[in-house]
């Protein structure tokens, strides 16, 4: 969006735009159910200066916002999580960090397990960084697909499938504008008062029909049917919509693919630490295994354990991997705890391509932080 003013351009555009164009990428109707993602403090009318991406956010993040000139930071994990009742300043971190937002006139948006569950998300970074071929969500989210099917005249078919598409119904796994449409013959008569767009109120009509048939998912259902129903030529436009059993194929956690050729255990150990830029990792299992299938999960995926086993991995990645969890693993598979600061920063990376690629105005810089938000440090005794 840009605005004219007596021969000089200002460019601008309002945080409320570029989360939506975010949003339309990772949906919020994809997250888990007791997440909160969106804005956690601040205003979407504010106009964009800079954007800061992190992981987490800190005092020492703000602070660098602040350098920066940024009055937007973006993370993958929300500020607000569990409830808070009382803002105490400098009694609780949480409380300060809200303060320093709004004192310094910053507004905190966060995309967590919808970056997580979606296409390009979190874990596409991980089995893009790990070489995977192949890749399909190890668990896809059960809920949340419909069908919607609406009566057309041949006509209207062409705009009333665009409308569909453009709400961002018939979508499955990497298609779009996916639909199904067939030819028929519908009836109707319509009752006195009634301004039928074909033939006359009173007679019984015949006419020429379209079925167009495309899935939708839960959180562009209202959207897509109200979006169709303004561009339907008729006045009581028939349609139906149905819940479906079908798993969703374009969310889901985790992911499992394939290694290009396979690795023996350890040399597996040390491309994963090359890939995640780290030098340890707590790991079980995999004793003389040739790993070639992988799972992935950033950040603690480790509920995710059986389905990986049972999905044929050979090797699964995630972290915040507990003492029975690794019990539970061993000798059925190759089980990785990598760090959670670790198996999800990669996917800043693809947070920042996405804001450069939504906001093209040259005057607006993105960044990624530099400050290690990691709150977890590792102290190497035989090297000191
Ligand atoms: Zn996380």
């Amino acid at each position: 969006m840009h605005h004219q003013k007596t021969g000089c351009i200002f460019f601008y555009m309002k945080i409320k735009e570029l989360v939506r164009n975010i949003e339309n990428v990772y949906p919020p109707g994809a997250a888990w159910s007791s997440d909160n993602p969106g804005i956690q403090v601040g205003s979407e009318e504010q106009i964009i200066k800079n954007v800061l991406i992190s992981l987490d956010i800190s005092k020492e993040v703000i602070r660098e916002a602040i350098e920066t000139d940024s009055n937007l930071i973006i993370t993958h994990h929300p500020l607000l999580f569990h409830s808070i009742k009382k803002l105490k300043f400098g009694k609780d971190y949480r409380s300060d960090l809200i303060r320093d937002l709004i004192k310094n006139d910053i507004t905190l948006f966060s995309a967590h397990t919808n970056f997580d569950f979606s296409l390009n998300g979190v874990n596409h970074k991980l089995a893009d960084l790990l070489e995977l071929k192949d890749i399909r969500y190890l668990a896809p989210i059960e809920a949340g697909l419909f069908k919607i099917v609406v009566f057309v005249p041949a006509k209207a078919a062409d705009t009333i499938a665009r409308v569909l598409f453009d709400s961002g119904a018939g979508v499955i796994g990497g298609y779009s504008e996916c639909s199904f449409s067939s030819g028929g013959t519908g009836s109707f008569r319509g009752s006195e008062g009634t301004t039928p767009v074909i033939g006359e109120a009173g007679r019984y009509e015949t006419v020429a029909e379209v079925k167009i048939e495309v899935v939708c998912d839960s959180w562009n259902l209202t959207k897509a049917i109200n979006a169709m129903v303004a561009a339907h030529p008729y006045e009581e436009p028939a349609y139906d919509v149905y819940p479906l059993k079908n798993t969703n194929q374009n969310f889901g956690a985790g992911l499992i693919g394939k290694l290009g050729e396979g690795f023996k255990t350890d040399k597996f150990l040390k491309h994963v630490c090359d890939v995640l830029k780290i030098s340890n990792i707590r790991y079980t299992g995999g004793e003389n295994d040739t790993i070639e299938t992988v799972a992935v999960c950033g950040g603690s995926g480790a509920d995710l354990l059986h389905t990986a086993i049972s999905a044929g991995a050979d090797a699964f990645i995630t972290a915040d991997i507990k003492y029975h969890t690794f019990q539970d693993a061993e000798n059925k598979i190759l089980l990785i705890d990598a760090g959670h600061y670790e198996t999800e920063f990669p996917a800043m990376e693809t947070l920042l391509n996405l804001v450069k690629k939504i906001i093209v105005k040259e005057k607006i810089d993105i960044f990624i932080t530099k400050m290690n938000t990691n709150p977890i440090k590792f102290y190497n005794n035989y090297w000191r």
